[in-house]
């Protein structure tokens, strides 16, 4: 299936490892150029190094911290100069949390509405023009299944990737005239490394495996987690001119975790 993608510009927060990884992959793959994005240069740019060998397309790393305004703009100036503008964001860089209510502070309130809910304002501000000229584009917001069905120990992480969805929705109706299509993807369990360094601190080198699965019969449906590549796909494709109908919307790509309709 041609997915008509070549030659695009995709800007990928949170693409240097992990779910953006794997979405920079995808679309690689497809024949779109790569403005990877992450705090860690040195991983930035060996992610785009790579990428960019495997896949014969243009891959730019720039270093910033989306979570706030300087890092933004870092990334949509740094964009503009490498490409022109962008044809697809996707607002993936983000992170659990874990406190409670009554101990949180606001300062870590602030933090995270900042990662998961001000770069994704920021980014369209500054890259949504480029797509109008450009004719058109494709915006993905990366949340989660927590953005409706929350876990307890991350009120934060749920309370901004809910409101990350909601502005997912407004930014859809606001450019729906311009050929640009919003739409939220909330993904279930995805075993990325972070996950795997996680379970060996938990459970140690012979029983993070079990750990891990432990962890997915707990949310039933398939009971495993999803490969990256397999989330991957579904961004691909919900980048491309095969899903032209929709906007507004939000994806669930869980393995059955979602508990209601
Ligand atoms: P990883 O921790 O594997 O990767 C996170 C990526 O985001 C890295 O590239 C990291 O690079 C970057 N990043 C983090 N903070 C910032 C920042 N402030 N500025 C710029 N880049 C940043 O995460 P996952 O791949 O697991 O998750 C990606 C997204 O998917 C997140 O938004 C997460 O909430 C969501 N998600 C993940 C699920 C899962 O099971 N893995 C399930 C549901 C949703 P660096 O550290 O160098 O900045």
């Amino acid at each position: 299936m041609d997915l008509n993608l070549r030659d695009k510009v995709a800007v990928v927060t949170g693409g240097t490892v992990g779910i953006g990884l794997a979405v920079a992959q995808g679309l690689a793959a497809e024949g779109v150029n790569l403005v990877l994005v992450g705090r860690d240069k040195e991983r930035a740019d060996d992610a785009a190094v790579r990428v960019a060998q495997e896949f014969d397309i243009i891959a730019t790393a720039i270093a910033a911290d989306v979570a706030t305004a300087e890092g933004c703009d870092a990334v949509i100036y740094g964009t503009k100069q490498a490409f022109g503008g962008a044809d697809i964001l996707i607002n993936n860089a983000g992170t659990g949390s874990n406190e409670t209510i009554a101990e949180a502070d606001d300062a870590k309130w602030q933090y995270y509405w900042d990662l998961h809910v001000m770069a994704a304002v920021r980014l369209a501000r500054g890259l949504v023009p480029t797509m109008k000229t450009r004719g058109g584009g494709v915006v993905l917001h990366n949340a989660s299944i927590c953005a409706v069905q929350p876990l307890w120990y991350e009120p934060i992480y749920n309370t901004t990737k809910a409101a990350l969805m909601m502005f997912s929705k407004n930014l859809a109706n606001e450019v729906v005239g311009d050929n640009i299509r919003v739409n939220t993807v909330n993904p279930g369990l995805v075993l990325t490394p972070d996950w795997i360094k996680t379970a060996k601190q938990i459970a140690g080198e012979d029983g993070w495996e079990a750990h891990l699965q432990e962890v997915a019969n707990e949310a039933g449906g398939m009971k495993r987690f999803a490969s990256p590549e397999e989330l991957a796909n579904f961004f691909v494709f919900m980048c491309s001119d095969k899903a032209s109908y929709s906007t507004g919307s939000t994806y669930f790509v869980d393995g059955g975790w979602l508990q209601t309709v």
